[in-house]
């Protein structure tokens, strides 16, 4: 019996990973196996739970204060037993997290083949984000399979040198996962108090590279756009490391929602009922072109280029009076709120995770 390991940490991967782990989970003639790290604890556990998803191993490594040392040194120290013990015949990474890149990195020490899920985005620019365009670059330097989710992302492995049998393009495993959590009938205490005359504007904000001046910039172009349109609602779920500044900046405006971090479920549904997104997140670009939500981005360069090249989301950088300007031309003229939709599926058919359980498959035992 061949064995597949999953090895993820983070919200964002176990959003992006659960499908995939039951997709394996189909076949009969390959073992799954699921280790977290649990770089993020909180967020992570309560995205397991959404999925019911209970993984074999939890490394635990997160500590109050961690940094990149802290996670990178304790990752590679746990991963170790790990995989000396199940000995998987391929692992499976996704994206751009420390703890991608150091499984990655523990697996070309013992010479086990790696699958990079969401392989191929690329700013080119090591610093941002920071520290994932590095992850993400030093994992596609490990990995023998690539799971491209777009021709973009193929194409930036090919032009580094990688071989084309081995990119596979799949789509992203997220639309995968947005197709079985958004529904028609779903209501939440945010949604009732954003009201129904109202637009709702979802915000997020927590990169590293926006910490600090950047961010308390962003918030104050919130504040700004909440007193210029009165029938604006924004909801903030606060990502661990920024709480306390958005308290103090957004905390005394009765227009902006400030709440802890939204379950995947929840925080779906409410993209799904929104005007537009402001966000400084990667997944949340790709989540809401399939929503058809026009997304503002917070950062002056993407990993997700298919984006702008429909329309989509226009990157507006970190500067108050960008935000405010791009929001109004959202707010103001229905024509250009138009031009920013229509354009569902350029993320994937929402069948990523099978094709990827497939391929893996057919490495184990050949095309059938
Ligand atoms: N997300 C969530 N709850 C929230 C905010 C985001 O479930 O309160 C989800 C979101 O739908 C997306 C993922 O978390 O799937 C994005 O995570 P994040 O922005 O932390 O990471 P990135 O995508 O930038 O790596």
């Amino acid at each position: 019996m061949k064995k597949v390991m999953c090895v993820f940490g983070t919200r964002p991967e176990a959003i992006k990973m659960s499908l995939l782990v039951f997709a394996l989970k189909k076949y009969s003639d390959i073992e799954t196996v699921t280790c977290v790290s649990g770089q993020h604890r909180e967020l992570l556990t309560n995205t397991l739970a959404s999925f019911g998803l209970h993984p074999e191993y939890n490394l635990n490594i997160m500590k109050e204060h961690q940094d990149l040392f802290d996670i990178t040194i304790n990752i590679l120290k746990e991963i170790k037993a790990v995989l000396e013990k199940e000995k998987p015949d391929i692992v499976l990474v996704h994206g751009d997290t420390s703890t991608a890149f150091i499984t990655s990195l523990a697996c070309f020490y013992l010479r086990i083949p790696v699958g990079h899920v969401e392989a191929g985005l690329r700013t080119y620019d090591l610093h941002a984000p920071f520290p994932e365009e590095m992850n993400r670059q030093g994992i596609d330097i490990i990995a023998d399979y690539y799971y491209a989710p777009t021709e973009i992302a193929r194409q930036n492995l090919i032009s580094e040198g990688k071989k084309s049998d081995n990119i596979i393009i799949t789509g992203n495993t997220a639309i995968d996962v947005l197709g079985t959590t958004v529904s028609d009938s779903f209501t939440h205490p945010i949604l009732e108090w954003a009201g129904k005359d109202t637009r709702l504007i979802v915000l997020t904000v927590h990169r590293r590279e926006n910490l600090g001046g950047p961010m308390r910039e962003i918030f104050e172009g919130i504040r700004m756009l909440a007193e210029a349109y009165p029938d604006v609602r924004i909801v903030y779920p606060m990502h661990p490391n920024v709480r306390a500044v958005a308290q103090e900046c957004l905390g005394e405006c009765s227009q902006v929602y400030l709440s802890d971090p939204l379950d995947v479920i929840p925080f779906h549904n409410i993209m799904s009922r929104s005007y537009f997104i402001l966000t400084d997140s990667g997944g949340i670009q790709e989540e809401a072109s399939f929503l058809e939500k026009p997304v503002l981005v917070l950062r002056d360069a993407t990993e997700r280029p298919e984006n702008l090249k429909y329309g989509v989301s226009k990157l507006v950088g970190t500067d108050k009076t960008s935000l405010l300007r791009e929001s109004g031309k959202l707010l103001d003229d229905p024509e250009a709120y138009k031009a920013m939709t229509g354009h569902p599926h350029i993320y994937g058919d929402g069948h990523a995770s099978e094709r990827i359980a497939a391929h893996i498959h057919d490495v184990f035992y050949g095309k059938e």
